[in-house]
């Protein structure tokens, strides 16, 4: 469901009032601040909030007094040597609050980073839309064959259209008895006490949306970001991280710069791995089996080389 007019113009009346402010102020930021941006079928992503900028990190690691900004090319240098060497509370004096729309199953991967602030709504308050994520169709994917936690081929033909029609089908009973479950009159008009509603929601299936307020220090959100940006994570998730890069990008372009070098697009080499490295740049041909790697670490030594 899109945003209602309503909603729409509360957005704007907020971004209508610039306030001056002593505080520092990141441009690329201000350009987010308040503007859904919409992530998947019918969810979002919208910044509420934030503290800090670029120079904050440095402020920070220099305990500065004023706004501690020597020039760009030193914060710069100087956010990249905190990135390189793991020195992350200057980061986390940079924070983000969020509004999130997402479904539940989404929302039950999110959660687990406990580092942050949430606030969900409430179900046994209010009740819950009928809005469910439903994949796109080159979404629908066969369980995958070599990774266990994974997806592959896009499923096809009367295999696909009989999914998506379980799928919305199933849901939309589920809201059906919700609502029914909810009201305090049945079908017919005859009156009945209407189950309560954290009650209710139990009937409700895991991929309809919930939403939530997300708060969170630059630290712990770039931890966040290096998992579920990843390749590897679930698709669904992804799409979320990925939307939260670009607003990272331009809110700390100098500190997003150092994450995606550092930690993003970085691998990790183990001490076996290492000496592996050093046989290859030697000329020596070195084999799974000469490596004292096992087969699973082999091959992603070897994908991390990309040979
Ligand atoms: C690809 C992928 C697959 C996954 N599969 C599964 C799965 O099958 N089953 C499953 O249960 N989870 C799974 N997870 C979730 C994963 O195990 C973590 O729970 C999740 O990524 C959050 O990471 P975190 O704990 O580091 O983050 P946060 O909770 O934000 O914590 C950040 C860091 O703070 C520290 N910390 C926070 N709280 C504590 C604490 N109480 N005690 C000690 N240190 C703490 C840790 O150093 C931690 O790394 C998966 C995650 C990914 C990315």
């Amino acid at each position: 469901m899109p945003l209602t007019e309503e909603q729409k113009a509360e957005i704007e009346a907020a971004r209508a009032e610039p306030r001056p402010t002593l505080r520092a102020v990141s441009e690329g930021m201000e350009r987010w601040l308040y503007r859904p941006v919409e992530v998947l079928d019918h969810g979002l992503i919208r910044v509420i909030d934030y503290m800090g900028d670029d120079s904050a990190i440095t402020q920070a690691a220099r305990v500065s007094y004023g706004r501690g900004t020597k020039s760009v090319s030193n914060d710069e240098g100087l956010i990249r040597y905190l990135m390189r060497h793991w020195h992350s509370t200057p980061f986390e004096m940079c924070e983000i609050k969020l509004h999130v729309k997402l479904p539940v199953f989404v929302a039950r991967q999110w959660i687990r980073h406990r580092t942050a602030n949430v606030n969900e709504y409430s179900a046994r308050y209010s009740i819950l839309d009928r809005e469910f994520y439903i994949p796109a169709p080159e979404h629908l994917a066969a369980q995958s064959t070599v990774n266990n936690q994974g997806r592959g081929a896009v499923l096809e033909g009367d295999e696909a259209a009989r999914v998506l029609d379980w799928l919305r089908a199933d849901a939309g009973r589920a809201y059906d008895h919700y609502e029914a479950m909810l009201s305090q009159a049945q079908a017919d008009g005859t009156p009945q006490a209407g189950l309560a509603r954290e009650l209710a929601r139990m009937n409700l299936p895991a991929n309809i949306y919930t939403q939530w307020y997300w708060k969170v220090d630059l630290h712990n959100l770039f931890h966040f970001l290096r998992l579920r940006a990843d390749p590897h994570a679930q698709y669904e998730i992804r799409v979320y991280a990925e939307a939260l890069c670009e607003i990272v990008k331009d809110w700390v372009p100098a500190a997003y710069a150092a994450f995606e070098d550092y930690r993003l697009g970085a691998v990790q080499f183990s001490a076996k791995g290492m000496g592996c490295l050093r046989r290859m740049l030697a000329g020596e041909v070195v084999t799974q089996e000469t490596s004292g790697m096992s087969k699973g670490e082999w091959r992603e030594f070897e994908g991390a080389l990309e040979i």
